[in-house]
């Protein structure tokens, strides 16, 4: 997956989809088994995203998504917030009805 392109070149959608990358291989946030497309919060804290993150920007893997290590820090939050629910909420509806 290495490319040449310069940071700047990543738009905000690459940088979210990036985060969300992140997270989910952390157990940080987890994808619904049912409905692929619901993402809920995992088992894991955001910590454990954020320290990937890092070690991953460290390693240069990321240096052509984020222009700094504080940028991935904020789209790891970010993507935190945006899922902040506990479980499927498609899921929670059919066990609801
Ligand atoms: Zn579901």
């Amino acid at each position: 997956m290495a490319n040449a392109k310069p940071h700047w070149m990543a738009d905000a959608e690459e940088k979210h989809a990036a985060a969300l990358q992140l997270a989910f291989e952390t157990g940080t946030l987890a994808r619904c088994r049912r409905h692929g497309e619901c993402t809920f919060r995992g088992a894991k804290p955001l910590q454990a995203a954020l320290a990937l993150g890092e070690a991953c920007y460290r390693a240069g893997s990321l240096a052509s998504v984020y222009g700094s290590r504080e940028e991935m820090i904020s789209a790891l939050e970010a993507v935190y917030r945006e899922h902040w629910r506990s479980e499927c909420p498609l899921c929670t509806k059919w066990m609801d009805e």
